[in-house]
């Protein structure tokens, strides 16, 4: 094929490590499983790269081997409750990071500010010296707060110890995530194990929903769309479709007026014209009054048209209406649908279509896919 086509391959993996700990406190020996998973995006011309799914899929493999057998998690000992060294650096880590967030706004802002003056004045040259002021402060106040923000955190993320914090219960995470070691040799890891399996199965699960949610929500919208644009105007669409093959009768005009209205329309006057008649007709001995001349109103806005429709009814009276076989009650001057009726009823056919397959695709492919869905595998056996 002639046509690149750019496609992004995604690739994730997933794995699981046993870490074995002998407690630095209390000599207890636990273990806990470490779970990651890495996702890696690849970007590539489809044509040119074929092999952008393998890289991606083999630097995901790489990142996860790396981070599983360095990564540390929280888990506290089973037995006395207390985090190892490694853990309490892990912990701190991510310890306060509304304060590194806030610090990183101290070394944004001076460029906001900057974006904002110029945004108001266009140019450099005009800038005034208040202006320029307030840059050159807010360049040196803002990494300054910025700077001792980060500090701050770190000094208060090395202050804290989990090992004495009070407000939380290690024995829940330590009773959900750790085992003994002789637990451990009796039972093997699934204790462990289990819940890990079932949160990845249930994410994977609501991200598939997430994306059906949104593909039945569009269809419904379209199937909406078509089922109230056929509710307003589908009984003349249908009549006016139909009225083709509806037979004829001779019918005589009584009535041929224009009304006029006036609005306004983005800051114009418009007038519009609509057409109103009214003629007799008689369909087995039996009169009857019509006063249709098409399906859906006759009226234009182009100034003189449906004036000089009228005309040219009144010039000859008498003419051949259609009324329907079932009901003569119902007749019209000229049958079938104009060609913007046509259009409209193609497009909400459209959309009624389009959005009823969109669900039921949606849906079938849900259905499939759930049933597809296997447990998420680990790249790695334990
Ligand atoms: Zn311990």
């Amino acid at each position: 094929m002639g046509i690149p086509l750019v496609r992004d391959h995604t690739e994730t993996v997933a794995g699981v490590a046993i870490r074995s700990v002998t407690c630095e406190h209390c000599c207890e020996q636990f273990v806990y499983v470490l779970s990651r998973e890495v996702s890696e995006t690849a970007v590539g011309l489809l044509t040119v790269e074929p092999n952008a799914r393998e890289a991606a899929r083999a630097t995901a493999r790489e990142n996860l081997d790396q981070q599983l057998s360095e990564g540390v998690d929280p888990v506290p000992c089973p037995r006395c409750g207390r985090y190892q060294a490694a853990m309490v650096e892990e912990i701190r880590q991510w310890k306060y990071t509304w304060m590194f967030l806030v610090g990183l706004l101290g070394f944004i802002a001076p460029f906001g500010v900057f974006v904002y003056l110029i945004g108001i004045r266009f140019q450099f040259a005009s800038l005034s010296t208040t202006a320029w002021t307030v840059i050159a402060v807010a360049t040196i106040v803002g990494p300054l707060f910025g700077g001792m923000m980060w500090w701050l955190r770190g000094w208060r993320a090395r202050q804290f110890d989990p090992n004495s914090d009070d407000l939380r219960n290690p024995w829940a995470i330590a009773e959900a995530r750790a085992m003994t070691r002789e637990e451990f040799e009796r039972d093997g890891p699934r204790r462990l194990l289990e819940p890990i399996v079932e949160e990845r199965a249930s994410r994977a699960a609501s991200d598939l929903s997430f994306t059906h949610f949104i593909a039945v929500a569009t269809g419904l919208a379209f199937a909406g769309i078509g089922i109230w644009g056929f509710t307003e105007t589908g009984a003349d669409l249908w009549q006016g479709f139909r009225s083709k093959n509806w037979p004829t009768a001779p019918a005589e005009l009584k009535l041929a007026e224009v009304d006029t209205e006036t609005f306004r329309k983005k800051e114009q006057w418009v007038t519009r014209e609509t057409l109103r008649i009214e003629y007799t007709y008689t369909v087995q001995g039996q009169q009857y009054t019509g006063s249709r001349y098409r399906f859906g109103k006759t009226s234009s806005t182009n100034v003189g048209e449906i004036r000089t429709l009228a005309g040219e009814l009144k010039r000859s009276p008498q003419f051949d209406i259609r009324y329907a076989p079932g009901n003569p009650k119902v007749s019209v001057v000229v049958p079938g649908l104009t060609s913007h009726q046509s259009m409209v009823t193609l497009l909400l056919l459209g959309c009624l279509v389009g959005g009823v397959g969109l669900c039921g695709v949606s849906q079938w492919h849900y259905s499939r896919l759930r049933r597809k869905q296997p447990s998420p595998a680990f790249e790695n056996a334990v």
